[in-house]
């Protein structure tokens, strides 16, 4: 299939009103629904440079860990699109076919080849010997870096904040919560609020890695215009650190999905809801209205249950 087709015919997600804390009306921008695999912020992510490798006719190389919504995204989009695939996965361990998780195995299954390199090479991305290799051998090959956060990946996150501003019915938002790993998907929501001069609308992230104050800088880098937006990060909200969970983060999990019928998972959308809710309880009684972005990662949670 032609990916310009494809993303023609994508309705925009819905906005639904979920529930009110302290007078804080909470909204969410359900984006899990957008695709059934290349899903939530994925989709938006790679719209661009899904676009520029279909038309240049590169093939994608990447990076990820076994667990990564960007690796399952990105081949499926290279089975979908016919476009060769190729990710760097951190871990020579798991060179073992026999070793693959459900989201490594489906992904080779798409047709993604899969190249295992120590933590040590895994950290040099684009320098270490391993990737220089492939790349000299391949050259029509097109690097995507980790999680999909390429300067073209902005654009699409961009996209969502167009279709929330379009929707004549919603309220302004005096809040807009989004979660966080490299940072790129809040980077392209700044963009697009910094097009639309959104300006009465602060945006918080809610990084999911301990110690993540660096997203500072790297969203900086990312967007230089991200500044031209009232933006900031909730670095305490991360649960002890990257798919970590605490009890108090399964409770949070275990009543949320006992009270609405929207899915969420523990590594991205529980810490950035479970954030959101704790932020509206302890706020003042103003009234409010926040959305919350969910960002997808229900596919491999469900591919990891073996659903
Ligand atoms: C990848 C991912 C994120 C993190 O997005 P970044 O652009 O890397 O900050 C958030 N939520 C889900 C569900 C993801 O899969």
């Amino acid at each position: 299939m032609d990916v310009q087709t494809f993303y023609q015919t994508l309705a925009p997600t819905p906005v639904r009103y979920l529930i009110t804390i302290n007078n804080k009306r909470l909204w969410v921008k359900r984006d899990d629904l957008n695709d059934a695999v290349i899903q939530g912020n994925k989709l938006r992510k790679l719209k661009y440079l899904l676009l520029h490798c279909q038309a240049n006719h590169l093939g994608i190389l990447t990076f990820g860990g076994a667990f990564s919504n960007h690796l399952s995204a990105v081949a499926e989009a290279g089975r979908r699109f016919h476009i060769d695939t190729h990710a760097i996965v951190r871990g020579q361990e798991l060179a073992d076919p026999e070793k693959h998780n459900p989201v490594l195995k489906k992904a080779r299954q798409n047709g993604m080849q899969l190249h295992f390199v120590s933590r040590k090479d895994y950290r040099l991305k684009e320098k270490s010997d391993a990737v220089r290799q492939l790349l000299d051998r391949q050259k029509n090959l097109f690097v995507v870096p980790e999680g999909g956060s390429h300067p073209l990946a902005l654009s699409g996150a961009s996209e969502v904040i167009d279709e929330i501003v379009n929707d004549r019915q919603l309220p302004d938002f005096d809040k807009l919560f989004c979660a966080c790993g490299t940072g790129g998907t809040l980077a392209g929501l700044l963009q697009g609020a910094a097009r639309h001069r959104l300006l009465s609308t602060a945006f918080i992230g809610v990084p999911v890695l301990k110690g993540a104050d660096f997203l500072y800088d790297d969203i900086r880098r990312l967007n230089p215009d991200s500044d031209k937006v009232d933006w900031s990060l909730v670095l305490d909200a991360h649960a002890g650190g990257y798919a970590k969970k605490t009890p108090a983060l399964q409770h949070f999990i275990k009543r949320f999905s006992e009270t609405f019928a929207v899915p969420i998972e523990p590594i991205y959308t529980a810490k950035l809801f479970k954030a959101a809710f704790e932020l509206a309880e302890n706020a003042n009684n103003t009234c409010e209205n926040w959305l919350l972005y969910h960002s997808g990662g229900i596919y491999n949670e469900k591919l990891l249950r073996g659903e």
